[in-house]
């Protein structure tokens, strides 16, 4: 059994499949509490569902991208055969994870969005370096970046560890409301940063508080 909090389809916000129609499932738990967090809902609120009940639930939306996000979706151990279902029914099943679970068992063909925690989260002590060595050529890494002190961090680690030789793409996320994405951009530039911007526009066509979209 899973333990979900939502299901729904909408605008992926995020990565390089940002616009794309999307079905989202977000399952419940998570163990960082990091200090921007926007979907602290998902860290208790959930019901029950079989993997059968949600591969059901995202075929109702004829969607070819679904995205398992959360919370932390490598807490339950159903999310393994839950990916396996969603693939072999021949969706693209993206997962979002925090960076802190290893990432090793994941199927081969998901499109793994990892985060790497920068010091402004609370929780970059807590992330798994060896996931960068577990990075499949199609998965992206993600930083979100709440001032500059968070900023040189992403900077600096992506340089010396080669992010963007490791993966599809390196994403830079403004905290929404907080660090401008017209500065972020600046110091992107004026670094000659081998990233990509990301505004999460979801938060954009929405109101940014606004639940299931
Ligand atoms: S890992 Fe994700 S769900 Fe967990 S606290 Fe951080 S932002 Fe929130």
């Amino acid at each position: 059994m899973l333990t979900v909090n939502e299901i729904f389809y909408s605008i992926q916000g995020e990565s390089t499949r940002a616009g794309l129609p999307c079905v989202f499932v977000r399952l419940t738990a998570c163990d960082l509490r990091c200090s921007w967090c926007d979907t602290p809902y998902a860290f208790h609120e959930g019901h029950k569902q079989s993997v059968d009940e949600v591969v059901a639930a995202v075929q109702q939306h004829d969607c070819p991208l679904v995205e398992i996000t959360g919370g932390e979706p490598l807490l339950q151990e159903d999310v393994y055969p839950l990916m396996d279902r969603l693939l072999a029914d021949g969706r693209t099943v993206m997962l979002e994870t925090g960076g802190h679970r290893p990432i090793g068992r994941v199927p081969a063909r998901v499109v793994k969005i990892v985060d790497v925690k920068c010091p402004g989260s609370g929780e970059a002590d807590r992330n798994d370096w060896a996931n960068l060595d577990r990075l499949a050529p199609h998965d992206e890494v993600k930083f979100v970046v709440n001032d500059r002190t968070d900023y040189e961090f992403a900077r600096d680690v992506i340089r010396t560890r080669d992010i963007a030789s490791r993966c599809a793409a390196v994403l830079l996320s403004p905290v929404h409301g907080v660090l401008d994405g017209k500065v972020l951009s600046e110091w992107m530039l004026a670094d000659r940063l081998p990233a990509r911007l990301q505004l999460q526009l979801h938060k954009f066509i929405w109101t940014p508080t606004t639940r299931g979209v």
